[in-house]
């Protein structure tokens, strides 16, 4: 028997005697790792980890010793949730030394975070006299038992009667990033909580190797039945997802370098489910580590995958049914957890590591459901049962809310149901201004999830597709035929409704994984069209497939990142040629640019002669006017869009536009909000274009406008300058009910 089975072996023992005292198992630890000192540290409320037993160091400290979460090697092994291996920790510039406990004869520490659900629940550490790095065989060795801890620690009695040994009682504020806004209040589960695993240790290789194939063909099976529920296409959006998400999600459940690590696990002596939360907790180690936003995303895949084989395993489903309205609160939600919860009646999630581009974001957004994510500590503060509030449209989750908190937000959340049913009665009609003036008011979409979206809110039409999100999400390019389907998807939707498909955006913060970016500015290196020209077949693909998806009917293609007139020439050059190749041809082809770069400006003259129309994409616009990287959230209000060189720019540009006859739109987040819009309007722009939940609002605001009355306010507020006009043009829309 291997060291680490005989130990496995003598904790299973100790375990089936009871509740396995602390000491009993930092004896035996000691013992069957040969080393002076082993030790467990448990967390305590207020971010503390209190030393709960020790074999080696003086018995006197136990209870007294403790450490704040960050402080010294142990605390920083808590922080940061990794393995601390040092050969001489006393002279390690984080070593805190603490009299009471006599280590100071013990060179050598190895120190393991307890884990469990994503917790830290304690540090594992063992010491030595000699002075050496710890072998990687006592590491896993280590890891091993500090997973098996991780079960035992809630039972031990060393966690004052909460599981976790934190405080739960105390409100918690948590700002995070706005995923998709909202407002929902209910009681917390935790995903995956409550999937422990009870049997870690076989002596039948073969028979778990076995069990794991057949939990794994269980697995597939399950997804192929989850994924066939979910319709092509879809007025029934609130049950569907983004086929392109889940056929990215196929890909890597098919994946089969992560399964061979946990085939490795078992053949060392362990059961098919420890190997596979060993090894979904070793991909949650390589995901901190990850700062690549898409990598991060495949291994949330792999982590979710992982989740869906222990359930097969231990064969109990957590949380079959869920509260009404609950709030679900996940270290990372993979596309196929969020459809699961989602059909189960969640009302929100609030997760701890995602980004707005991520999966999970893209498919909330989709569903409807409010969602935060990038909530660091989270889940240590919660426990499942707790009351919360998700706040998607502030980005601000609240834990244990206080009662007059609470219902400040039932009331917050009735105002905007109300408001939101009243404007639902916009929809069918025409958007114009008060005094007549006719808009079109567009929508910025990127999956053909989101189609419904055009009969929910009676968008004119897609102002822009955006065609990377769809390749982002499945984690490539998709080949002609395909993209060719999804772009022929989202023209068989909008039927008669103008469409604008934008080219493939990649680069920046929109990298498919494996194309890591060494660029020390992205967003103004080599990205979107500038790859589309340098690697013209990629481009020519997409253009073909545009084309064919097309199929005779009207096609309008658009640039984006288009720097000079020249740019733009080529890249119209590659479209016109492949138009003349494929058959039937377009209607009509219209071949517009993004005006994202300033410089355009200066190159009207030229670029006009050779437009069909322009989109002014307002996010990148406004980055590259300022020099003010957009996703900096503290430069959010540095700069304004109200302000007097944004405005010329778009006087100037609708001046020489209107003479040249060619159509001006706005993109971007600007056309979202109120008093761009309306400002947008004054200078004489009649295409929006703007994300779903802000057509009704933007559509009931412009009926408030006299835009002619609005229009030499607009001029002598602009002729007084300043660089922002957002006060005046407030107080007027203020004065004439237009906002409140
Ligand atoms: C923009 O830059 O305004 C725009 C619409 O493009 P994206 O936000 O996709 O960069
Ligand atoms: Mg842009």
């Amino acid at each position: 028997m291997t060291a680490t089975r005989r130990l496995l072996a003598r904790l299973r023992n100790l375990r089936a005697h009871g509740s396995a005292p602390l000491s009993a198992l930092v004896e035996l630890v000691a013992s069957e790792l040969v080393s002076e000192v082993c030790s467990i540290y448990v967390s305590r409320p207020g971010d503390i980890l209190e030393l709960a037993a020790t074999e080696g160091l003086k018995q006197e400290a136990v209870g007294h010793t403790r450490l704040r979460v960050g402080e010294g090697i142990v605390g920083l092994c808590a922080a940061t949730g990794t393995v601390m291996n040092m050969p001489d920790a006393q002279n390690h510039p984080a070593f805190a030394y603490r009299p009471e406990t006599g280590e100071e004869p013990f060179a050598s520490l190895l120190a393991v975070p307890v884990r469990r659900t994503g917790r830290t629940l304690g540090v594992l550490v063992v010491q030595n006299r000699t002075p050496r790095n710890f072998t990687d065989l006592e590491v896993d060795d280590l890891e091993t038992v500090a997973m098996l801890l991780a079960e035992l620690l809630p039972g031990s009695g060393a966690t004052d009667g909460s599981p976790e040994g934190l405080a739960a009682t105390v409100p918690r504020l948590f700002k995070g990033t706005t995923l998709m806004g909202g407002i929902a209040a209910g009681p917390v589960v935790l995903l995956g909580s409550a999937r422990p695993v009870a049997h870690f240790l076989s002596d039948d290789p073969e028979a778990e190797q076995a069990r794991l194939d057949k939990a794994v063909d269980r697995m597939q099976r399950g997804l192929d039945d989850l994924f066939a529920d979910v319709p092509n296409t879809g007025h029934a959006a609130d049950v569907t997802a983004s086929r392109e998400v889940l056929e990215a999600y196929r890909l890597v459940a098919n994946d089969a370098g992560w399964l061979r690590r946990v085939a490795e696990v078992i053949r060392g002596g362990m059961t098919a489910e420890a190997a596979v939360q060993r090894v979904a907790s070793e991909l949650h180690d390589k995901m901190r580590r990850i700062s690549d936003a898409y990598l991060r995303e495949r291994l949330a895949d792999i982590e979710d995958l992982a989740n869906r084989l222990l359930t097969t395993l231990t064969g109990h489903a957590p949380h079959e049914t869920v509260p009404e309205g609950a709030i679900l609160l996940a270290r990372r939600l993979g596309p196929a957890q969020l459809l699961d919860w989602h059909a189960r009646g969640i009302a929100a999630v609030a997760i701890e590591e995602a980004s707005p581009s991520g999966h999970a974001a893209i498919l909330a957004r989709a569903l409807g459901i409010p969602a935060i994510g990038n909530l660091r500590g989270m889940l240590d503060s919660a426990e499942e049962g707790d009351e919360a509030v998700v706040d998607g449209d502030e980005g601000q989750f609240i834990l244990r809310p206080e009662t007059e908190v609470k219902n400040a937000y039932a009331r917050a959340k009735e105002t905007r149901d109300a408001k939101y049913a009243e404007l639902s009665t916009w929809r069918g009609r025409p958007a114009a201004t008060a005094d007549g003036v006719g808009l079109k008011l567009m929508l910025n979409i990127g999956l053909s999830l989101e189609l419904p979206q055009l009969e929910r809110t009676g968008a004119d039409g897609i102002g822009l597709f955006r065609t990377e999100i769809a390749m982002l999400a499945r984690g490539s390019v998709a080949d002609v035929a395909e993209q060719a389907e999804i772009y022929a998807r989202v023209l068989d939707e909008a039927a008669d409704r103008p469409v604008l498909f934008r080219t493939l955006d990649l680069g920046a913060d929109k990298m498919l994984p494996g194309t890591i970016n060494e660029e020390e500015n992205p967003a103004m290196g080599w990205r979107s069209l500038r790859v589309g020209l340098d690697r013209p077949a990629l481009l020519r693909r997409q253009l073909r497939a545009l084309l064919l998806a097309a199929g005779g009917r009207e096609l309008s293609v658009m640039f984006p990142m288009v720097a000079t007139a020249g740019e733009f020439r080529a890249a119209k050059a590659l479209l016109v040629a492949e138009a003349k190749r494929i058959r039937p041809a377009p209607g009509r082809l219209r071949i517009g640019t993004m005006l994202e770069v300033p410089a355009l400006l200066w190159q009207l003259p030229d670029l006009l002669k050779e437009v069909d129309f322009i989109s002014v994409g307002t996010n990148d616009l406004l980055q590259f006017l300022f020099a003010a990287d957009r996703a900096t959230p503290s430069l959010f209000e540095r700069y304004d869009f109200l302000s007097q060189p944004m405005l010329d720019i778009l006087q100037q540009l609708v001046v020489a536009a209107d003479a040249a006859s060619v159509p001006v739109s706005v993109c971007g987040e600007a056309a979202s909000r109120p008093l761009e819009a309306l400002t947008i309007a004054a200078l004489g722009i009649r295409h929006l274009s703007m994300p779903a939940s802000a057509v009704l609002p933007i559509k009931a605001m412009f009926a408030q406008v006299d835009l002619t009355s609005f229009q030499p306010v607009l001029a002598a507020i602009r002729r007084a300058g300043g660089m922002s006009m957002r006060d005046p043009i407030a107080t007027w829309a203020r004065e004439h009910g237009v906002i409140s």
